[in-house]
């Protein structure tokens, strides 16, 4: 079962909080600690955005370790006519998607765009032919209009960014680390 990303948060945060006194032990690796925002930006997905609404709710709903939310531009959605859609990640988490506007009209919009965001999140290919895989893409033809991913896929998403997000292979800005100094003038 999971609970609600905002109770983990706040979980996660009194957790902090009494570590910070303390009171408590933080376990090495909490699975709260691992909820990481995905910010999309639907600016340029034209008549796509909706579609990525919808997707980056699926994401949301399947996973515990993510939370795809309008906050920024890690991954930006585009849209082109021809070329076939495709996913560019630069890191996990991390990207663009663009979604042929041609191909959307043969193959169901949302389980493209459910698809390659899954790819931004770390998914690989698995062109298999079955319909409940939503990384068979296209293999499984164009009567296939599921857009969630399998318990497998989603857990492997999770596994990954529990994993990687706290890992230094993954990029990462530190801020904050040195507050100003409280006296100004304060010779150091
Ligand atoms: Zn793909």
């Amino acid at each position: 079962m999971r609970l609600p990303k905002v109770t983990r948060f706040l979980a996660t945060v009194a957790t902090a909080a009494l570590a910070a006194l303390g009171a408590v032990t933080v376990d090495a690796a909490p699975a709260a600690a691992a909820v990481r925002n995905v910010c999309y930006n639907t600016s340029q997905a034209g008549p796509f955005a909706s579609y990525a609404v919808q997707a980056a709710s699926i994401w949301n709903n399947a996973t515990n370790n993510i939370n795809m939310a309008q906050c920024g531009s890690n991954l930006m959605i585009y849209y082109t006519y021809g070329g076939g859609s495709y996913a560019q990640r630069t890191s996990l988490g991390n990207g663009r998607v663009v979604i042929d506007y041609y191909q959307a009209q043969q193959y169901s919009p949302l389980r493209i765009m459910t698809h390659e965001i899954g790819h931004i999140l770390g998914l690989p290919d698995n062109y298999n032919g079955n319909c409940a895989i939503l990384m068979s893409g296209g293999s499984a033809g164009t009567s296939c209009t599921n857009p969630y991913p399998s318990s497998t896929e989603a857990a492997r998403v999770d596994s990954l960014f529990g994993f990687a997000a706290r890992s230094a292979t993954t990029p990462q800005v530190f801020t904050g680390s040195w507050p100003a100094p409280v006296t100004a003038g304060a010779q150091r």
